[in-house]
């Protein structure tokens, strides 16, 4: 059996060293022992020296864009309860996961819903799933986001910290709702929709339905223009389902009490998801009023949510132009 010569040993660690190859650095030794004893040929040695270094990559790759994605931990798509969200398709949230079609048109997921009822949870399990399939995510509450953004206007520099978040793939913004209504605030937000819009993906968690944002933006126009681009390449979610926390507290209580949690602790809506559910209804009835298939054939896939009316928002979309085609009107909802 053929061993490794001392010098050539020396010079494969330099060699290894300058062509930047930590992990093959770290185990070439033991690997080279184990293939001269078992007699692998030299395209086998080599072929899993490089894997062993690519596999090494990834890992750090994985490691770092997890890191830089702060999400929440232990939220993630095996510790969510689709249960819980009966509104919600499994299938259909495990595709987002992939994110292949979506994440690479630079379209948007939105969720809605009352408090408690798991957007967050949703958000970062989508965002984490998304990062392990090779994406670059960002998880931040949106107030936070805006302050950082509103620090770059006043040093003259929001563009470049616009342009810098262009890295990421997908921006989870958290409880949109939650901007306080004020010119600067919501201009930074709107300047960072517009230039993400057809590029690079938001996922927006919202309290507030559409119709309430008004109440974030500091004016009509400006509603309109961020809806507008928000949801034409958009997949929306209503997660109109009551508190999980307070479902939970709830079922414990019954566990304590020697009850078996009844369906009404399970599944009753609390007050704000029944409004949210009405108010959805609402504009899924509009929608259905007010959407003329026959008349827009080829309307674009994306607009198969749409037209939308969501309390007092309507939107009309008619095939693919943007500026052209997407009417929003505020305020004159029925
Ligand atoms: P929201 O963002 O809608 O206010 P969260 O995502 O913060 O709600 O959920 C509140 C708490 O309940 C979190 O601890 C979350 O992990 C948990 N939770 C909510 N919905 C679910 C669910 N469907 N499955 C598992 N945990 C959930
Ligand atoms: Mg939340």
């Amino acid at each position: 059996m053929k061993t490794t010569d001392p010098g050539d040993a020396a010079r494969v660690e330099l060699l290894l060293a300058e062509l930047r190859l930590p992990a093959a650095k770290l185990v070439w030794a033991s690997l080279s022992a184990q293939a001269d004893k078992e007699g692998w040929p030299a395209g086998r040695f080599l072929a899993a020296l490089a894997e062993h270094e690519i596999a090494e990559r990834s890992r750090r790759r994985l490691e770092r864009h997890l890191a830089e994605a702060r999400l929440p931990p232990g939220k993630t798509l095996d510790t969510f309860d689709f249960e819980a969200v009966p509104v919600i398709s499994k299938a259909q949230v495990m595709a987002l996961a992939a994110g292949d079609a979506w994440v690479n048109n630079g379209a948007n997921l939105l969720l809605f819903g009352p408090p408690g009822g798991g957007k967050s949870h949703l958000a970062a399990a989508l965002g984490f799933a998304l990062v392990e399939n090779g994406w670059r995510v960002l998880f931040t509450r949106t107030t936070d986001l805006v302050q950082r953004l509103q620090i770059a206007r006043r040093e003259l520099a929001l563009e470049a910290a616009i342009a810098k978040l262009d890295k990421f793939h997908l921006l989870i913004l958290d409880d949109l709702a939650y901007v306080t209504k004020d010119q600067a605030e919501t201009s930074v937000l709107f300047e960072l929709i517009s230039a993400r819009y057809e590029r690079r993906s938001l996922l927006i968690t919202a309290n507030q339905p559409f119709g309430e944002w008004g109440k974030v933006f500091p004016d009509q126009a400006m509603t309109v223009a961020v809806v507008d681009r928000l949801v034409h390449h958009a997949t929306i979610f209503e997660m109109n389902v009551e508190s999980y926390r307070r479902r939970a507290a709830l079922n414990a209580r019954e566990a304590a009490a020697g009850r078996p949690p009844t369906r009404q602790s399970q599944r009753t809506p609390d007050r704000r998801a029944a409004t949210f559910k009405t108010s959805f209804a609402l504009a899924r009835q509009s929608r259905r009023d007010n959407y003329d298939s026959a008349a827009m054939p080829d309307s674009h896939p994306d607009c198969r949510w749409l037209p939308i009316q969501i309390a007092a928002l309507q939107i009309n979309c008619v095939p693919h132009s943007r500026s052209q085609s997407t009417k929003i009107s505020i305020g004159s909802g029925s």
